[in-house]
């Protein structure tokens, strides 16, 4: 357990308030083009570095894509080398500048009233209820808190600055990569996965307190390009192939069962994503998740099929394509198991019931666990995520930056 508990938690707090104000939305329209994709990002990025060199790291480099990779010295060489990450951007979803926090000390227990007059109740936020007497940190109601992830950014700056003033702490080289443009899907694409050293890069991006996910979905993306006959309407019999009816036909054909809508835990499924075209041609992009691999594949080989089954009935022409966008990270995990062991022997040490959850869609560390690196996300204490009514507990923070301590004890002495 961390000593001085109430002047860390202060710390803490004064960090988060003070990262929230940044405006730090990303820009999925030009992400693709621009890294990162907002100013913004490297204003805080460059605050963290100075942080960061403030406590007397040597290692602190920050690229011009927006990647900030710190190291802690090992105290003791002969231990693993793991990591930390967390992703500085916040949502698009809703308005996220000018982000003006609410605390409450010592929470009622009732309906929180925001500033601007919105109720966030307890019978949709069950969770608030575990948290009578605690600090708990809202926006004023007109922008998201931007918890997801300045919360993670904050739990590790804290745990940093903890570490090296405990020099007496054995552990490993220690690696801090801050991402930026996680929320736009681009947040790994820049990174030179080479300089990571680590054996395992635990991103601190998660919500509820407690819950650790290891699991994430495997992911691709499915386009069929029709491409139809056209003719004079007037003369159309025997000859015209219209492409939106083959495009459309083929929807019907999607199993509706294993839709989003109609699937929850760990069942996949087929999401009609997107459609534009005349009667000349027409273009459908589908969405494909399941959590088993092979079975991603052979969801993929079902669309080949049905579009050799359209061309079939109708004529015409089918062009098919896809591409894996991400895959279900805990094959990495499989296969260092030590990194989900160390971390719940870390949570049994603090008397914390942690418990694993699965992601139904992907995480930042999904793509650098695609590198055989595991990558499981621990919790934050953030809620609401993406919205005006989201808040943070101080205290499910504190209990993060405390696991992610003791975590490095684990490491340390389980190697
Ligand atoms: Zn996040």
């Amino acid at each position: 357990m961390i000593n001085n508990m109430n002047g860390e938690k202060n710390k803490l707090l004064e960090r988060f308030l003070r990262y929230v104000k940044i405006d730090t939305q990303s820009n999925e329209s030009v992400a693709d083009k621009i890294h990162p994709s907002t100013e913004g990002q490297m204003v805080l990025l460059n605050i963290l570095k100075e942080e960061l060199l403030s406590f007397g790291l040597n290692y602190v480099e920050l690229d011009k894509n927006g990647y900030l990779l710190a190291r802690i010295p090992a105290t003791d060489s002969s231990k693993t080398i793991i990591g930390f990450s967390a992703h500085v951007d916040t949502a698009e979803d809703v308005k996220g500048n000018g982000v003006k926090p609410f605390v409450i000390n010592n929470y009622d227990g009732k309906d929180v009233v925001l500033n601007n007059g919105d109720i966030v109740k307890v019978s949709d936020n069950p969770e608030l209820e575990k948290y009578i007497g605690t600090t708990l940190i809202f926006s004023d109601g007109t922008t998201l808190l931007g918890s997801d992830d300045k919360a993670g950014v904050s739990i590790i700056m804290s745990f940093v600055e903890y570490l090296v003033s405990h020099q007496e702490i054995k552990h490993g080289e220690i690696e801090i990569l801050f991402s930026p443009d996680e929320e736009t899907g681009y947040g790994m694409d820049f990174f030179d996965i080479k300089k990571l050293h680590s054996k395992a890069l635990y991103t601190v991006d998660g919500s509820s307190i407690y819950t650790i996910e290891d699991e994430c979905f495997n992911a691709a993306s499915f386009t069929a390009e029709f491409v139809g006959v056209a003719t004079h309407l007037g003369y159309a019999r025997g000859r015209m192939v219209n492409a939106l009816t083959m495009c459309a036909h083929f929807i019907t054909l999607l199993p509706q069962a294993e839709s989003p809508e109609g699937t929850d835990g760990r069942y996949g499924y087929y999401c009609a994503h997107k459609i534009s075209g005349n009667i000349a041609e027409a273009r459908l992009d589908i969405l494909i998740r399941d959590f088993d691999y092979d079975n991603l594949m052979r969801r993929i080989n079902f669309l080949i099929s049905t579009s050799e089954t359209i061309r079939n009935l109708y004529g015409g022409e089918i062009k098919t394509d896809y591409k894996i966008s991400y895959k279900n990270m805990h094959m990495a995990s499989e296969k260092q198991p030590l990194a989900m062991l160390a971390l719940m022997e870390a949570g049994k040490s603090l008397g914390q019931d942690l418990r694993t959850e699965i992601i139904r869609g992907g995480t930042d560390g999904a793509r650098i666990a695609e590198h055989g690196i595991p990558c499981p996300n621990i919790y934050t204490g953030g809620h609401n995520l993406h919205s005006c009514h989201e808040w943070a507990s101080l205290d499910a923070m504190f209990k993060s930056y405390e696991l992610i301590t003791e975590l490095v004890k684990k490491w340390a002495e389980l190697n």
